[in-house]
């Protein structure tokens, strides 16, 4: 028997449910809050995929809630604002450099800090 999971279960699970877009979680429109705190989590590393992937599940949402309401059809400066514009781009990548450069990774250091590689230089 499946156990039940408390709300604030951190392994808990929001992900989307097609077609709504919903979370299947909590409900809430995806990408839920939740799902706004764990995805930059877990895309920590590559914040690149992280922007492909909303990108990829903007696609495919705009094109199934379009079929679920064609008139009028979802807006799409809302449907940008909600899979795209909470990201904190600026934060994940300057934190993604840092980890990259501290990990000894080909890289420059992130803008704006003085970290100092494994061989103690910040040159290019
Ligand atoms: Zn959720």
């Amino acid at each position: 028997m499946r156990a039940l999971r408390r709300l604030d279960d951190p392994d808990r699970e929001h992900v989307p449910q097609r077609p709504s877009w919903t979370c299947r979680d909590c409900h809430d429109d995806w990408p839920c809050r939740t799902a706004r705190t764990q995805l930059p989590a877990q895309f920590r590393l590559d914040p690149l995929a992280l922007f492909v992937y909303l990108g990829i599940c903007l696609y495919e949402a705009t094109e199934d809630l379009y079929k679920l309401h064609p008139n009028p059809g979802p807006d799409p400066a809302a449907l940008h604002a909600r899979f795209l514009g909470w990201v904190p781009e600026r934060r994940l990548v300057v934190g993604a450099l840092a980890r990259r450069f501290a990990a000894g990774y080909p890289t420059r250091p992130p803008p704006g800090t003085e970290a100092a590689g494994p061989t103690g230089s910040t040159e290019p």
